[in-house]
């Protein structure tokens, strides 16, 4: 007998007849004999439609009361589910998130984990043959006061309740299948993964559609548990997230992400002499705008010209910034331009593979695509093309890595 944490997303809930779906496979699981944690999202667009509402109310909501509306969606998911399992005959018990104890820090919207003080009642109804069925996203404080973990927080939820229950599986149930080699939408011969390192996860959600909520990765890697994301409407196997040594066999490119989130801009003609790229990102930080890619070329006449990338949205408060900069630093002139798209390959395996980057590169060459930035990390190469050439470069890079075939594995 297993003990399964089974976390099913807000799209897999939207409907009264998903929802029955989603009781039906809790059944079939409970069936073989294991224990069951299941833990829900807001049904559907909830928690979007929740946000927009607050906001017709209060320009800038308080964020405790913020926290107060936004756990209402979960609540609803899991009396739901539990009304609808007893319905079928099966013992089934809801429980908030205040109510197993998930303690946090006071960090309303995106609060942390500090531990989870309520296990053994969750244990315990387990024990006597309950279905357990526990509101994802949520916490409370010390002083009782209701917090969120981040949107996309029910994964944590999830994998903080699977570590701590021991769990032998946490399974991500979503209306896709798993994680792809691209976005399936674009490139036809998309492969579903069937494993992944949790750093390969971490970066490939970094861009593209978020699999997973990336903080509940980074904490399944800390605390090693292993994910299974796989599909809610299908019996295949998903994608296994699991720690690097574990698998074995490595790929060299895992799959491919892209995003058209971001803008570039460039400052012009900018003083070169120490101290200036410092002066200037700690402005943009000090802003709280987010720094993705940035070069800077070579040096004429004392100065340089440096170029980064931020997310579009963050582009009206630049401006604001820039100027400033500008009063102090004298350079000649600021681009901003909206129109990119970036594209990534991500893959253990060029920890110990060459060629990787001349590859991609080869391959966008090949289709006359232009490369204006480069950002490389230990597993992975990321290029800035313009916006409308980026289905085609994925579609070029899937192909020269033939992810649509069975993936390349690393020789020894
Ligand atoms: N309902 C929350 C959200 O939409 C949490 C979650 O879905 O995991 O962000
Ligand atoms: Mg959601």
């Amino acid at each position: 007998m297993a003990l399964i944490v089974q976390k099913y997303g807000g799209a897999s809930l939207a409907t009264p007849e998903k929802m029955l779906f989603v009781t039906e496979r809790i059944i079939k699981e409970k069936k073989k004999g294991n224990s069951i944690v299941v833990v829900v999202s807001a049904p559907g667009d909830t928690t979007d439609e929740l946000i927009d509402f607050a906001y017709k109310l209060s320009k800038n909501p308080d964020e405790r009361e913020m926290d107060m509306l936004l756990s209402t969606g979960e609540q609803k998911s899991i009396a739901l589910i539990s009304m609808a399992l007893i319905d079928k005959g099966y013992k089934a018990k809801s429980f908030t998130g205040a109510q197993v104890g998930i303690l946090t820090d006071k960090t309303h919207t995106k609060a942390r984990i500090i531990k989870i003080k309520g296990i053994n009642k969750i244990k315990e109804a387990l024990k006597q043959g309950y279905i357990v069925v526990v509101a994802g996203f949520q916490g409370i404080t010390e002083e009782e006061d209701i917090t969120t973990l981040g949107r996309g927080g029910s994964d944590l939820t999830a994998v903080a309740l699977a570590q701590a229950l021991k769990a032998d599986t946490c399974e991500f149930l979503k209306d896709v299948k798993g994680v792809f080699t691209a976005n399936p939408g674009i490139v036809k011969d998309a492969r579903k993964i069937d494993v992944l390192s949790y750093d390969e996860m971490m970066e490939l959600a970094s861009d593209g559609a978020e699999v997973l909520q990336n903080r509940s990765v980074e904490y399944a890697k800390n605390y090693n548990v292993k994910l299974h994301v796989r599909g809610t409407f299908t019996e295949e196997e998903g994608t296994i997230i699991t720690k690097e040594e574990d698998i074995m066999e490595k790929v060299v490119v895992s799959g491919i992400t892209y995003n058209k989130k971001e803008a570039k801009i460039s400052l012009l003609e900018v003083p070169d002499k120490p101290g200036v790229a410092a002066f200037i990102f700690k402005k943009i930080a000090d802003a709280g705008i987010n720094v993705d890619m940035i070069i800077q070329n070579i040096s004429q006449k004392g100065t340089t010209d440096l170029s980064f990338t931020i997310l579009r949205k963050d582009i009206k408060k630049i401006e604001g910034v820039l100027g400033e900069i500008r009063k102090k630093l004298q350079f000649k002139k600021y681009l901003i331009d909206d129109k990119i798209g970036k594209v990534s390959v991500v893959g253990v395996g060029m920890k110990t593979h060459i060629g990787i980057a001349s590859k991609m590169f080869k391959a966008l060459a090949d289709k006359k695509i232009n490369i204006e930035m480069i950002s490389t990390s230990e597993i992975k190469i990321s290029v800035v093309v313009r916006e409308e050439k980026v289905e085609q470069a994925v579609n070029a890079v899937h192909k020269a890595f033939n992810l649509g075939q069975k993936a390349l594995s690393v020789e020894k």
